[in-house]
């Protein structure tokens, strides 16, 4: 059994509120949200992080590149947002299958430190 959480999420094991899906991209809203926005947009197919990115499945991250913006017109982030990867334990990856944050919804802190 694949114990990854998000991988879990994917096959509905676990609840989420979907906010996009295609075949290869899911994307749906953190359980604890850090901006009036906040959304994680993962890949279907596990990888573990940007480590994990590579030349064979790299084709997804561009995807996912594509579909963050469509998400952030859906959801009316007409100010802006930012995206966010999250890679190792010094960055805080808490779940260890590669996703983007997109925050947005309010003027966000500059510091990233
Ligand atoms: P990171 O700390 O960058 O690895 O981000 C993991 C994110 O997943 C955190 O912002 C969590 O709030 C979020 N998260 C954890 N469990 C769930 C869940 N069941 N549904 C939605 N978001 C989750
Ligand atoms: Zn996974």
């Amino acid at each position: 059994m694949n114990d990854c959480l998000f991988c879990r999420i994917i096959a509905g094991e676990i609840p989420s509120t979907k906010v996009y899906e295609d075949e290869t991209v899911f994307a749906f809203r953190d359980i604890n949200p850090q901006a009036p926005t906040h959304i994680l947009v993962i890949p279907k197919a596990h990888i573990s992080g940007c480590d994990g990115v590579t030349s064979e499945n790299s084709a997804v991250v561009a995807h996912i590149f594509e579909v963050i913006p469509q998400i952030a017109k859906a959801e009316n982030l007409t100010g802006g947002y930012r995206v966010v990867s999250n890679c190792g334990a010094d960055a805080g990856q808490t779940v260890p299958h590669l996703h983007f944050h997109i925050l947005g919804g309010k003027q966000l802190a500059l510091d990233m430190a």
